[in-house]
């Protein structure tokens, strides 16, 4: 691996950072000590910063040369409303909130790259670092773009990282287009008309409607979806009804929706809207639909890919970047970022969880579990890529 030494260097320091932010985890919208902290590190560091951006997000500014390129590097800074069961001294302070997404790790590993990037000259153009809030569903990615990121900070590209429990120490893993899926929830009433259940002439059956929509609905992956492309569609909830002998008025049916692509998603939503309403208009009954989309699908784009593959080869060598990693159902916000600009998102190894210190609890070190914890041998590889990618984003001529 071919690490920068400043970076090694000054490990000891970053790691503190990450721990100290691990110890005091922030929820959504709320990372008030986190975003002070970043800001008084990046300031130390002689940083021009932005604030302000979707309340607690914090962006730094590093010019050098004449160049007009610019790129985003951007880091995560919310922990999960979740109860931490380690023990190790840098364990949560605050019950029912942990850093188990390793967001606090995301956040050191670009505090890395801004110190050594803040002492740096030899790149030419923009360098922003995004420190983003509200991953964990707030959406803090598409509030930052709505209230003028990119306005502010014009760039050409952004890229982004996440630690990968599973994947070693080292290795990282991406893929052009889609990694990450889009999550998506539905909620479908059916308005009937209630009747005595002896007496069904009476009345507008909202159950028997129901489904013939949930039935007709499992023809959309079969039969109109590409077989190629991965798509899920699964009703899990279906209420109607309180008594045996009452033809209810109405009946809901609630679900989820995961797909890769864009399209995908706007076909089986359409589908399923046009099901229900002709269905129920077919028995004389009513339809309310309603398909919220939570986050995007996280769709990489080929060209900043292929760059960031380079980078990554020339870090750790060409054996440990996996340029094929297997997709994730799991959903991630900064595909809003990447709706915006073009840009790559890539997972960084974070071991198998032999790292944690004494003291862990006995679960796995999967993310969102509460035994996990960010290996910190990862800061000093995770920061170094930033650097590496943006020296190579923005040559000096
Ligand atoms: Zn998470
Ligand atoms: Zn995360």
């Amino acid at each position: 691996m071919k690490l920068l030494d400043p970076i090694l260097e000054f490990h000891q320091e970053i790691q503190a950072i990450r721990r100290d932010i691990h110890a005091h985890p922030e929820l959504c919208f709320e990372e008030f000590r986190t975003a002070e902290l970043v800001a008084k590190k990046l300031e130390e560091w002689g940083i021009p910063i932005i604030q302000g951006l979707a309340g607690t997000g914090v962006v730094g500014v590093i010019k050098r040369g004449n160049s007009p390129k610019a790129l985003g590097l951007r880091a995560d800074m919310d922990a999960l409303p979740m109860q931490e069961i380690n023990q190790f001294s840098h364990t949560s302070q605050s019950a029912g909130k942990m850093h188990a997404c390793g967001h606090d790790g995301h956040t050191a590993m670009l505090l890395g790259a801004a110190r050594y990037l803040s002492q740096a000259k030899d790149f030419d153009g923009t360098v922003y670092l995004i420190f983003q809030p509200a991953e964990e569903g707030g959406g803090g990615a598409r509030r930052m773009i709505e209230e003028g990121l990119f306005q502010q900070c014009p760039m050409d590209a952004v890229f982004g990282m996440h630690n990968w429990p599973g994947l070693a120490v080292g290795e990282f893993g991406v893929k052009t287009g889609g990694m990450m899926a889009s999550s998506n929830e539905f909620e479908v009433t059916v308005r009937g008309k209630g009747a005595h259940a002896a007496q069904p002439q009476k009345g507008i059956d909202p159950v028997m409607i129901a489904v013939q929509i949930a039935q007709s609905w499992q023809t959309i992956i079969s039969r109109n979806v590409n077989p190629l492309e991965p798509a899920v569609l699964s009703l899990t909830q279906i209420h109607s009804g309180s008594a045996t002998n009452v033809i209810p008025d109405d009946a809901k049916l609630i679900g989820t929706v995961r797909t890769f692509s864009t399209e995908v998603l706007d076909l089986i939503e359409s589908r399923m809207e046009k099901i229900a309403r002709s269905t129920a208009s077919a028995f004389d009954a009513e339809i309310e639909f309603e398909f919220k989309r939570n986050y995007p699908p996280l769709i990489n784009h080929e060209n900043e890919t292929q760059f960031a593959i380079e980078v990554m080869r020339d870090l750790v060598g060409k054996a440990r970047v996996d340029a094929e990693v297997e997709a994730t159902m799991g959903a991630e916000d900064f595909a809003y970022m990447l709706q915006a600009k073009p840009g790559c998102y890539v997972f960084l190894g974070n071991g198998d969880g032999q790292h944690r210190s004494f003291g862990h609890g006995l679960g796995p070190c999967n993310l969102h579990n509460p035994s996990y914890d960010f290996n910190d041998d990862l800061l000093p590889i995770g920061a170094s890529y930033w650097v590496r990618l943006a020296q190579a984003y923005l040559p000096c001529n």
